[in-house]
């Protein structure tokens, strides 16, 4: 048996917080129901997607459900070829799908619209709104200005079309060095908007690209190439983060300028930001790259790679990105919301198991040797379709050692000299004797058990207050477990003296060997979820190899016990 996937990613919870922009969309198809809902979900490929990404993929795919031809693309914005790789293209396609969601027809690409581009911006030289600057980079940074000072035309502002078209054509031909030329829209040097001082559309980079190869020379800036891609693929909404609204005025003006019909519309929407979480991917770079983490799709990356090989089932992270809704603002989001989708789910969706991970023997002394007690133990506490299977109680068996005290304060309802537990599914045990070796440490635990409580209460009418998990000694299969905590201590890793490197947790990875759980586990693959009662949900990572089990600890359940001896200290 495996955990059942609830995967289907239409089903939208009601109860979720309005947000403007399905609202707006919802008044459009109030309005029309014809109307066409055209999204888009336009990625750099130039690193993993993290969870960030997938608010942004929730609200696309979302808004194009709402009408029945509604469409959402992949497209990939690869218009700098110096950062992106085709493993990038691969790992947000694969991302995309595990989350659930399917975009209309093949994936794009902006590279695809590289000649449409070109012509466009011959097209705009034609008509006097571009022209070649030969001016270096840094004199054009200069001669744009800032907000307090005023910009300078470029002595090349006045080229003739002529002039301008035949160096564009040897610009796209290869003939000149990087940085030689590059082509400005003409717009205005005095404007306000610093952006529409005479912004760059092409810029020279003699860099083979993961799609095209060498076939371009010029590369398109992305302010030219993204409205356009828009505007090709006939998106109707096209939605980004709010750094990209003192974009909008040069979007509007390119689409304007070139009559496009008909044409998209921006809107943003604030960026998702988690508490103890870095979300930008230059910083996850940095973290793979200078080895803080063993990869791009570590359990403690907040990539959709590293969430997945965790354990984050998809729906949580659906459900996460409809509760935190969109609005006009940033705004950090405590991380513990994440967690709690993540309980929600995997609480539905995993089978029960024990499995101990500090193990202490225990030998129950009124059980003799070779004694096998088979109970039928079922797998999930509320959906008997999980089924169940049998657990088996042998003369001697691990328990966890945060399970016995010597001398057990108030209200810890575990073992202790003389204590009666039940154990998880089986008969009551006593605790005669705690044996230890010379450094005072204890070595085993000798018990009694009492086969009149097997799957009952005794007729005396004794009770225990505590059920503690276990398994048996002889069976049960060994295991490592990697038991991971917030990758950074500070809930704002980016605030602060230093950088957010420095606010790393030394302890966001334990690794535990020698567990113990039990055999129903043995033959478990990558992936496969389960919680180990008490303990927390489990998943199988893909290290894990049959003799050599590996599960990541997805997350933990609130340890009750773990929360009085905190409050009362
Ligand atoms: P980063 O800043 O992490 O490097 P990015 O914005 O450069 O990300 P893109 O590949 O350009 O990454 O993003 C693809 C889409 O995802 C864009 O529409 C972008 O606005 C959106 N997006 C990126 N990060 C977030 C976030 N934290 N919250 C919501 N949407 C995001
Ligand atoms: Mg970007």
């Amino acid at each position: 048996m495996s955990a059942k996937s609830h995967d289907n990613a239409s089903e939208r919870a009601d109860d979720n917080p309005p947000n403007f922009i399905r609202e707006m969309v919802e008044e459009l198809l109030a309005r029309d129901p014809n109307a066409r809902v055209a999204t888009r979900f336009p990625p750099e490929p130039n690193g993993y997607l993290h969870i960030g990404h997938a608010k942004s993929i929730v609200l696309n795919f979302g808004l194009a459900a709402l009408c029945p031809q509604g469409t959402c693309n992949l497209r990939f914005d690869d218009t700098n070829p110096a950062t992106e790789e085709t493993e990038y293209v691969e790992s947000i396609k694969a991302d995309v799908q595990w989350l659930g969601y399917t975009w209309s027809g093949e994936p794009r690409y902006a590279s695809d619209y590289f000649e449409q581009l070109f012509q466009w911006a011959i097209d705009l030289i034609k008509a006097g709104h571009a022209y070649v600057d030969s001016q270096s980079l840094e004199e054009i940074r200069e001669g744009r200005g800032d907000f307090h000072k005023e910009g300078v035309q470029s002595p090349f502002r006045d080229r003739s079309v002529e002039e301008n078209l035949d160096l564009f054509t040897r610009m796209r031909e290869g003939e000149f060095e990087d940085g030689a030329h590059v082509l400005r829209a003409k717009i205005d040097m005095a404007s306000k908007d610093v952006k529409l001082r005479d912004p760059l559309m092409y810029r020279i980079r003699k860099t083979p690209h993961h799609r095209t190869g060498d076939a371009w020379p010029i590369y398109p800036m992305y302010d030219w190439a993204h409205g356009q891609s828009d505007a090709i693929e006939r998106i109707t909404h096209s939605l980004c983060t709010l750094e990209f609204q003192n974009h909008r005025p040069l979007y509007d003006w390119f689409l304007d300028t070139l009559a496009v019909d008909p044409r998209p519309r921006q809107t943003e929407f604030g960026r998702l930001n988690l508490s103890y979480t870095v979300l930008s991917k230059r910083k996850l770079q940095r973290l793979v790259n200078d080895k803080h983490v063993h990869g791009w799709d570590d359990p403690r990356m907040p990539t959709i790679a590293g969430l997945r090989r965790r354990g984050v089932p998809p729906a949580a992270i659906r459900a996460f990105c409809e509760r935190v809704g969109v609005s006009r603002r940033d705004g950090v989001v405590d991380v513990s919301l994440l967690e709690y989708y993540i309980r929600e789910e995997l609480n539905r969706t995993s089978p029960r198991v024990l499995a101990v991970l500090d193990p202490l023997k225990v030998v129950i002394t009124n059980l003799e040797e070779g004694a096998a007690i088979e109970v039928d133990a079922p797998l999930h506490p509320t959906d008997p379709s999980y089924g169940s299977r049998t657990l088996t109680l042998t003369r001697e068996i691990f328990i966890d050692r945060a399970d016995f005290m010597e001398d057990p304060p108030k209200k810890y309802y575990r073992l202790g000299p003389g204590r009666e537990v039940r154990l998880r599914y089986g008969p009551f045990l006593r605790c005669i004797e705690a044996v230890k070796d010379d450094q005072g440490e204890i070595t085993e635990l000798r018990c009694t058990w009492d086969p009149e409580t097997l799957g009952q209460n005794p007729p005396d009418g004794r009770k225990v207050k505590g059920t503690i998990h276990w398994v048996s000694a002889s069976l049960a299969a060994d295991a490592e477990v990697r038991l991971y905590d917030r990758l950074f201590s500070a809930e704002d890793p980016n605030a602060g003296d230093g950088e957010f490197i420095d606010r790393l947790n030394p302890e966001s990875l334990t690794v535990v060997r020698g567990c113990k759980v039990e055999p129903s586990l043995a033959s478990r693959t990558s992936g496969e979820q389960v919680q180990f009662e008490r303990t927390g949900y489990f998943t199988v990572d893909p290290d894990s190899r049959p003799g050599a089990l590996v599960f990541n600890r997805t997350i933990a359940l609130k340890d009750s016990w773990a929360k009085i001896s905190k409050k009362s200290k």
